[in-house]
This record gives structure tokens, C-alpha cells and sequence, in this order.
């Protein structure tokens, strides 16, 4: 549970901006949030589409966060008569208030894994004439951004084995937006610069300003990709519904066979970043990236009964900042575009930090490497957290200082209705995480 005022007056802080991300900082305080353009417009838009029960979860999700809908609980001092509410969050990935804690802890966690070496930045994107076939279909979203996870990091791993001579670790996510909210699929991988040798007694580094030439990555990776997606036809695992005019002539083998033509003639989008001196400022930078939603509520400006209105960075533009006004239901057709499926990973760990590999092959890259090995993580409550985030001491009052204050449980409540209070810890609606 995320007492919900601990993020609300938390201003995003300014980080280096990479490609697909705004100007977070902006402004202090979120006039207008995700939630308000889905109470205000969801409805209709709900009346209007047959949406996936995925895309209805995740509305619900923003829709009632930090609301009496989800109970929480009232806290009060016993000294001075104060007296708060805090609600509970939906903890849903594809809400922009729930991220925090989310990534606070997965950075924490990370934390142990880091050695002490240059950290590079790959991005592979996948070509836009692939986005209708992704976005027709659960299934077909699924299987081919799966396949998007799979050979980027096997492009790596052989660049890895052939021009360093070893094992790599890579870190990647997904991210599948550009600044206007439209499918953009991409991966960013996060990559320590050296190699574990094959037989595990040396730490061969790469050159301190160079990982590998992005133009030789493009190739590989298009080959591997366009492979594995003409292994997906030929297998049965990706669906052309016939209801989708831009996907359904793709069944026949003979278009199919000519998209995967049409793509392999074209150079792919794999570029690199400037790699980082060291690990000190890498968490806060990958933090950037791994709890990123569609659209922060940083960049929203306002809502009304038809639009709503949205800062952008125009990247041809020289990188400007422009104001984008979309109507109220293409904005949440949009946002719904980055709807992930229900239990799909977008964080993922290859080579040296697979989750199989990490335990036995990190700490002897660090014996390698001369480093300490580190502490073990200490597990912290919510109540560590937001004294540690957001210097906010739930225990104390904020009026008098007074210690501890009384909780009472909020059981959840229809919207619209008040808030009543019970004892009954129980009666506190979970909410999906997906
Ligand atoms: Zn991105
Ligand atoms: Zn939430
Ligand atoms: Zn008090």
C-alpha cells in the first residue's frame, strides 16, 4: 500500500533527456493528471470501443487511484485533533503516480549488481511498418515484442563473444512510445563495457569510449529479428484478424514473404548513446528509463470537455518543445497503445545478468576486478520509503510532532459515496500490479 499525498507535490527531477522522453520538472505541481482525462472521458470512450479486458483494467486502475474506491486508511493525532486521509494506489505499471516506489525499490535492488566499470547505451528500434501487425493483437504483441527482447540481446551476446571474446551483460527495457503517444517500439539496453572470458578467468574490458559499430548491430539484428518473425508465421503464432484491413492480406504467404522483403531491404534504427564514466550516476539515469508510462503527468497542460493538451518534444524540429492538442478520445486511444499484456515482462537481463548466471558469474567479475563485494540489501517498509524519498515521517503529526499518530483502516467505497471507517484490514481491495 502507497499512502497516496507522498508523491503528489514531488516534482520530477531534471535528468538527461534521452529520445523518447519530455522535460520532466517542468513545472512544480500537475495541474492535470492521466486520471483526470479518464474520469472526465473514459466512460464515453468505453461506451464508444470494445476494449481488451486489459485496456478496462488499466483504466479502472488510474481512474480510482489514491480514491476512497480503493479504502486506505485515516490517521489522526491524539494532541492536537489532527486529522488525514491517505487512500491507497492501484500499483498498476501503467499508471503515472504509482512508479515511485516501484522503481525506488527495483534500482535498490540493481544497486548490488553494478561493477565498476563504463556503462554503455544501445537503443534498437523495430521499423514502423511492423506496428499494425503488433498493435492488431494480444497474441501478436506478445510473441513479436518478445521476439524484439530476443534478438536485440542475442545481436549483443555475439557481438559480445566474437569482438570481446565473452560473456556480456545487458539490462534492457522496453519502451513502446514516441513524444506524441504513437507506437514507436524500441528496447534500451543497458550494457557494463567488458566481457567475462569464456573460461571465466579474466575480465577483458572494452575500449573506454566504444562498444561495438551500430551499423554492423543493424544488420545483425535485422537478420535475426526478420528470422525469427518469419518463424512465428511459419509456426501459427501470429493471428491477421480479418476485421483489420491493414493486417489481414498479411496471411498470405506471398505478402508475407514480401513485407519480410520489403523490411530486409532497409537499414534498422540501432543507435548508441554516449557511454557513462562510471556507475555512480547510472542508477538514477536507468531509473529514467525502466518505470517510464506512456505519458508522464509532468507533460499534461489540461482537459476539457473535447481536448486535451500536451507538452512534446519535436525531436526533426532541432529537439524543440511544442505543445500537442489531441481530441479527448484519440488522446486515450493513444495511451492505450502502450498498454502491455497482462503478465508481459518489459524489464529483462541477458548473458551475465540473467537471473540463472548473476548469483555465480557478478561476484567473480568483481573478484576479477579488484571490487568489493557489496552488501546485501536490507528490506525496507513503506513507511522506510517515504522517509527515505520524500523526507516524510508518516509516523509523526505534521502539526504538532506529536508520535504515533491513530490509524484506522478505510474500507473501500463505491465513487461518489464517503469514506467509512472499519477495522477490518481485510476489506482492502488489491488491485492487479500487471
Ligand atoms: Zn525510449
Ligand atoms: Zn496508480
Ligand atoms: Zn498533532
Amino acid at each position: 500500500m502507497q499512502p497516496g499525498r507522498a508523491n503528489r507535490a514531488r516534482p520530477a527531477k531534471a535528468m538527461p533527456q534521452p529520445g523518447c522522453h519530455a522535460t520532466a520538472g517542468a513545472r512544480p505541481r500537475h495541474t492535470c493528471e492521466l486520471a483526470d482525462i479518464v474520469r472526465r472521458h473514459g466512460p464515453a470512450y468505453r461506451r464508444a470501443h470494445r476494449l481488451p479486458r486489459s485496456h478496462l483494467r488499466v483504466l479502472r486502475a488510474i481512474e480510482v487511484c489514491r480514491t476512497a474506491a480503493l479504502g486506505g486508511h485515516r490517521e489522526s493525532c491524539a494532541q492536537c485533533g489532527f486529522s488525514r486521509c491517505a487512500y491507497n494506489s492501484c500499483r498498476n505499471r501503467h499508471c503515472p503516480k504509482c512508479q515511485a516506489f516501484a522503481k525506488a525499490q527495483w534500482l535498490e535492488a540493481r544497486q548490488v549488481e553494478l561493477l565498476p566499470v563504463p556503462y554503455f547505451h544501445n537503443v534498437f528500434t523495430l521499423p514502423h511498418e511492423l506496428n499494425p501487425l503488433i498493435l492488431c493483437q494480444e497474441q501478436n504483441q506478445r510473441v513479436v515484442l518478445g521476439l524484439l527482447f530476443h534478438a536485440a540481446a542475442e545481436t549483443l551476446l555475439a557481438f559480445g563473444r566474437n569482438n570481446l571474446g565473452g560473456t556480456l551483460g545487458v539490462t534492457m527495457v522496453l519502451h513502446t512510445w514516441d513524444q506524441q503517444l504513437r507506437a514507436h517500439f524500441h528496447v534500451h539496453c543497458l550494457i557494463p563495457g567488458g566481457v567475462l572470458s569464456h573460461d571465466r578467468t579474466q575480465w577483458l574490458p572494452a575500449k573506454p569510449k566504444f562498444l561495438f559499430p551500430v551499423r554492423a548491430l543493424s544488420k545483425v539484428f535485422r537478420g535475426k529479428f526478420l528470422n525469427g518473425l518469419r518463424q512465428l508465421y511459419v509456426n501459427g503464432q501470429l493471428v491477421f484478424p480479418a476485421a483489420v484491413a491493414a493486417v489481414a492480406p498479411l496471411a498470405k504467404p506471398a505478402a508475407f514473404a514480401a513485407l519480410l522483403a520489403e523490411l530486409r531491404g532497409k537499414p534498422w534504427v540501432v543507435y548508441s548513446k554516449a557511454p557513462f564514466a562510471g556507475p555512480e550516476k547510472l542508477l538514477g539515469y536507468l531509473g529514467q528509463y525502466t518505470h517510464r508510462v506512456a505519458i508522464s503527468n509532468s507533460r499534461l497542460i489540461d482537459v476539457d470537455d473535447h481536448q486535451v493538451r500536451f507538452h512534446f518534444r519535436d525531436r526533426p524540429a532541432g529537439d524543440i518543445r511544442k505543445v500537442a492538442t489531441l481530441p479527448a478520445h484519440e488522446f486515450i486511444r493513444r495511451f492505450l497503445l502502450h498498454v502491455l499484456p497482462e503478465g508481459f515482462t518489459r524489464i529483462r537481463h541477458y548473458g551475465l545478468l540473467a537471473g540463472r548466471h548473476k548469483n555465480e558469474l557478478l561476484p567473480r567479475c568483481r573478484q576479477l576486478l579488484g571490487a568489493d563485494q557489496p552488501e546485501p540489501v536490507t528490506e525496507k517498509s513503506t513507511a522506510d520509503w517515504l522517509l527515505l524519498l520524500f523526507g516524510l515521517d508518516i509516523s509523526r503529526c505534521p502539526q504538532c510532532g506529536h508520535q504515533p499518530l491513530q490509524c484506522i483502516e478505510l474500507a473501500p467505497v463505491p465513487c461518489g459515496a464517503s469514506p467509512r471507517a472499519t477495522s477490518i484490514p481485510s476489506a482492502v481491495k488489491k488491485e492487479d500490479t500487471s
